[in-house]
Formats: structure tokens, sequence, C-alpha cells
């Protein structure tokens, strides 16, 4: 079994998720780096944090933890938002590029018991952080969302968000609260949002958002009833859209865009089986 402060053999050529506040390192192509050590412009990794964090393509990947505004890896190129990863055609890289991102902030928000205040110990056989005066042990937090797709025979409903780019409009979306189940938390959200009732809710996928640290849980849903209110304290507007006459939407390999398509296709579908 891997632990997660394994040193990288120096034989492999690995991945390196390299993370500056909240930040990742990508080469001057846009790449993640990856290969030999030694064949990589970086500065001495004894100095930094190494966690493993998994397998990517079948070699590993290992975490670097880099300093705020840390200059020492501009040989190897930029740090950018983890945003700029999501492409329609590598989901496995965006999934590790958020893990390094959440692992890294799990680390840097636990060097202290939350329970008893003394300094806590990161495990060594999983990853963790543990406190030995009293016990306590914390995982990476990671909190469900739900993001769901409403449909009402050709439309969709979609909202502009309040900080969402002028002319984008998407799903709704919300987080679940303690003690619910995300099918609660779907009714909660879209009457909350829109003031819509749903039903016949189905999974579609799901999608680590680490933003900081959400995992967008997506389903489609049909309209049940109820006029499109939009609630001012969250969307700027929102309404329903022909599926065929969309506005800006977010881009290709969100789990957003994914929902809609999934409701086109679900429309396209039935008008060529009545045809
Ligand atoms: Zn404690």
């Amino acid at each position: 079994m891997n632990k997660p402060y394994q040193k990288p053999a120096q034989d492999e050529p690995v991945w390196w998720f390299v993370i500056s506040a909240g930040d990742i390192l990508v080469t001057d192509d846009k790449q993640i780096p990856h290969g030999y050590l030694s064949e990589l412009p970086m500065p001495d990794l004894r100095e930094y944090k190494t966690v493993f964090i998994g397998e990517l393509r079948e070699r590993h990947c290992y975490l670097v933890i880099a300093d705020f505004g840390d200059t020492n890896f501009s040989a190897v190129g930029d740090f950018i938002s983890v945003r700029e990863l999501i492409t329609k055609d590598d989901d496995a890289l965006f999934a590790m590029a958020a893990r390094a991102k959440q692992v890294a902030d799990f680390l840097a928000t636990h060097r202290f018991c939350g329970r008893c205040g003394a300094r806590m110990q990161a495990v060594d056989w999983e990853l963790a952080m543990h406190c030995h005066s009293c016990q306590h042990r914390c995982y990476p937090r990671i909190s469900p969302c739900i993001i769901v797709a409403i449909r009402r025979n050709n439309q969709i409903l979609l909202a502009r968000g309040k900080r969402h780019p002028e002319g984008l409009y998407s799903v709704l979306a919300g987080f679940a609260e303690a003690g619910e189940a995300l099918e609660q938390t779907l009714a909660r959200e879209v009457m909350e949002e829109a003031g819509v009732n749903i039903k016949n809710p189905r999974y579609v996928g799901s999608q680590s958002w680490p933003f900081p640290n959400s995992l967008m849980v997506g389903f489609v849903a049909d309209w049940a009833g109820g006029e499109v209110r939009i609630d001012p304290f969250e969307l700027e507007e929102g309404g329903w859209f022909d599926i065929n006459k969309l506005p800006r939407i977010p881009g290709e390999g969100t789990i957003a865009h994914k929902l809609i398509m999934r409701v086109k296709a679900e429309i396209d579908q039935e008008r060529n089986s009545e045809s």
C-alpha cells in the first residue's frame, strides 16, 4: 500500500502537482510538470512538504506544497488557477489537481486541534491529522453540493449567479445541510432559489470541485409546479430557456455543462421517437 509521505524513487517519472496559495504550477505549454526529478528544473524538494496523492495514467502523483509567492519554481513555469485545467477531454487530470489543491488546503488548516488546541501530527499510513493530546482525528473535508438541471417540456431552467461573468447562465446548485438526504437538499434548494417544485430526480454524475472543497452531485429533474421566483439574494436573474436557444453556459468539462447536455439529449431523443 502507498503511504502519504513516501518519497518518489529517483528512477521514477512522476507527476508533480505543486500548489502555492491554492494555485497550481504548470509548464509554459500549460502542462502539469511530469517526469524524472533530475530532468526538471525544480528546486531542492527536501525543503518542501511532499505528499503522495495517487496515480494518473499509471504514474505516481505527488503534491508539493510551495509557499505563498514562492519564486523557486519559476524555471518550471507559472502558478495558475486550478479552474484553468477544466477541459472537455481530461477529467482525470482535473480530478487529481482538485485532490492536490484540497489536500494542501487540508494540511494548512489542520495544524492545530479544533477540540483542544494542541499541535496536530500527520498520520503516516493514511491521509489524516491526529491530535495526540485528545485523540481527535481529522480527514480532508468534503462538502456535498447538489447541482440540478430542471426540465419543463422542451425548456430548461437556468439562472445567473451574482458572481457569474456577464451573460453566463447555469443550473441551480446548493450545499447539503447537516442531517439532510440529497433528495431533501434538491427539493429545498430548488424551492429557495427558484420557487418551483420538482419530481423524478435522476442522478447523472458527480465532480470534485475544489473551490474550496465541494463534491458536486449532479441530477436532472422534471418541473412539477410553481412559477419561477428567483431568490434575489443568491441570483441575479433566471427563467426557462428553449433547449435549442441557450444563452452562454458553463464550459465543457464542467458538471453543469454535462447536465444541460443531458437534458438536451433527452429532449432530442423524445422528438426523434415521436417523428
Ligand atoms: Zn486535541
